[in-house]
C-alpha cells in the first residue's frame, strides 16, 4: 500500500509539474537592484545571453532573444546592445519587435548589414548615450576553436560591453575565453562571464577571468544545464560575491 501511494505521489508531482508549466509558460523573471548616484539599476535576468537593464528611466537590452521571454509582457527598447551575430545572441525578429524607432541598437562589426539601423562599435571604441557611456570591449576565443582550427569567435568581430551608469561600471563579456584585454578592465563593480565549452570557458578559465577583473560582484551567464556552483569553490579565497541566476 504504503508503495502505491508513493508511487501515486510520483506521477502527481510529476504531472502537477508539467501542468504547472503549461500553465504559467511564463516564469517570473528574477531581478537585482543595484544602487548607483543616479538611483537604481534593474537586472531582469531573462535566460542565457539576454539581459534586460533597466536605470535612469531607460531600458535597455543586452543579446535580447525571444525564446527566453514573451517580450509583449517588457517594455521597449531604448538601448540595445548585441554583442556578437551567433543564434544564441542575435534575433532580428526579437530586435524589432522590442525597438522603437528611435531606439539607439549597438551591433559588432560582422552584425552590420543583419540588423536594420545597428551601428557598428568597433572594439575599442565607444558612445555616449544620454547617461550612459558604451565601451565595446574584445571577445574571442585563444584556445578553443574548431577541428578546422578556425576560432569560434575570431578576434575582431565580436563584443563585450562595459556599460558606466552612475558611476558602476557593468561588464558583460559576450562570448569570450579569458583574454590580455581584461587585465586593462578597471573598476569594475559588476561582471557578467560566460561558461559553456567548447565555445567559451570552463570554471578555471571564467575564475582566472574573475581574478584578473576583480569584480564586486560576478553572475556567470550563458551555462546552459551546467551547474555554475562549481564556481564558488575556486573562487572562496576572493571578496567577490558570486551570484547565480537563471542565466542558462
Ligand atoms: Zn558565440
Ligand atoms: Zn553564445
Amino acid at each position: 500500500m504504503q508503495r502505491i501511494v508513493l508511487i501515486f505521489s510520483f506521477v502527481l508531482l510529476t504531472c502537477w509539474n508539467g501542468n504547472s508549466e503549461a500553465a504559467n509558460p511564463a516564469k517570473p523573471i528574477q531581478k537585482d537592484t543595484i544602487k548607483t548616484e543616479l538611483g537604481n539599476l534593474v537586472f531582469s535576468f531573462i535566460g542565457h545571453a539576454t539581459l534586460l537593464i533597466e536605470a535612469g528611466h531607460k531600458v535597455i537590452y543586452v543579446d535580447p532573444l525571444a525564446q527566453h521571454v514573451d517580450f509583449k509582457t517588457l517594455p521597449k527598447a531604448d538601448i540595445i546592445l548585441i554583442t556578437h551575430e551567433h543564434s544564441d545572441h542575435l534575433s532580428t525578429a526579437s530586435i524589432e519587435f522590442i525597438a522603437k524607432p528611435e531606439t539607439k541598437i549597438i551591433v559588432n562589426k560582422s552584425a552590420k548589414g543583419l540588423v536594420k539601423n545597428g551601428e557598428v562599435l568597433k572594439n575599442g571604441e565607444s558612445k555616449i548615450i544620454g547617461n550612459f557611456k558604451i565601451e565595446a570591449i574584445p571577445a574571442y576565443n585563444i584556445v578553443n576553436v574548431g577541428a578546422d582550427g578556425i576560432s569560434y569567435h575570431p578576434k575582431g568581430n565580436g563584443n563585450g560591453y562595459v556599460i558606466n551608469f552612475g558611476g558602476k561600471r557593468i561588464y558583460i563579456s559576450g562570448d569570450t575565453e579569458i583574454i590580455p584585454e581584461m587585465s586593462n578592465l578597471k573598476h569594475i563593480d559588476i561582471a557578467f562571464l560566460p561558461l559553456g565549452l567548447p565555445y567559451v570557458m570552463n570554471f578555471q578559465m571564467l575564475a582566472d577571468a574573475a581574478r584578473r577583473i576583480m569584480p564586486n560582484i560576478l553572475y556567470p551567464y550563458h551555462f546552459d544545464n551546467k551547474n555554475p556552483k562549481g564556481l564558488l569553490d575556486l573562487l572562496k579565497d576572493t571578496p567577490i560575491k558570486i551570484k547565480i541566476r537563471s542565466m542558462n
